[in-house]
């Protein structure tokens, strides 16, 4: 039978929390083999798809100890749902049998730092980066700035709305979410010790 057929999104779920114990204890198994002594060509059910951030201090198969061919993963500074990262969710989702979809924050987040600066600091970004970071401050501005938690806050927080802005930006994952044959979830990694905690759940 094909792993899509058997892997629910309760069961993929506890494969990742598995994975990230073993992760943070320094017994990870799922090394990836070289090429030629796996079948990576036939086709992919990966089990979990990921909106992660794009900062190179995170990465899903290690940081949850999975195999290539696992895992359907899609970054962007600040793990925020775009058109195009949507559009791919939804073909993880529709054709590939997914069930899981994990938005993936993580402390120290430099996206989550630069949307917490004040205005002018914002605006004087580079290029397209007032838009991108503007889109991550628009969901922490009910927050305490000058709480010592502010920022794993906002980077909780910005995790936790990029489920309903998915949602919103998705009637086929909406449409799974509400029969309960998709979940979709949101949580943080800390880079201290590699533990993700899950912050919201879709349902
Ligand atoms: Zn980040």
């Amino acid at each position: 039978m094909d792993q899509k057929d058997i892997i629910t999104h309760e069961s993929a779920l506890e494969m990742l929390l598995e994975g990230n114990e073993r992760y943070q204890s320094g017994g990870t198994c799922s090394s990836n083999p070289c090429p030629s002594t796996i079948s990576l060509d036939s086709g992919q059910s990966p089990f979990a798809a990921f909106i992660r951030c794009a900062d190179s201090r995170v990465a899903p198969e290690i940081v949850f100890d999975q195999p290539l061919g696992s895992l359907f993963v899609c970054g962007v500074a600040g793990n925020i749902p775009t058109a195009e990262i949507v559009a791919s969710l939804e073909y993880a989702i529709a054709a590939l049998g997914t069930k899981l979809i994990v938005i993936m924050g993580h402390s120290s987040c430099g996206a989550v730092t630069a949307a917490l600066a004040d205005e002018d600091a914002r605006r004087s970004l580079p290029g397209g980066l007032p838009a991108l970071v503007e889109r991550i401050h628009r969901c922490t501005t009910d927050l305490d700035m000058d709480s010592e938690t502010a920022l794993d806050d906002a980077i909780a927080k910005n995790a936790c709305s990029a489920i309903d802005q998915l949602l919103d930006m998705s009637k086929v994952i909406s449409g799974l979410v509400e029969t309960r044959e998709v979940q979709v979830i949101a949580g943080v990694e800390n880079l201290k010790n590699g533990r993700f905690d899950i912050v919201r759940r879709a349902f």
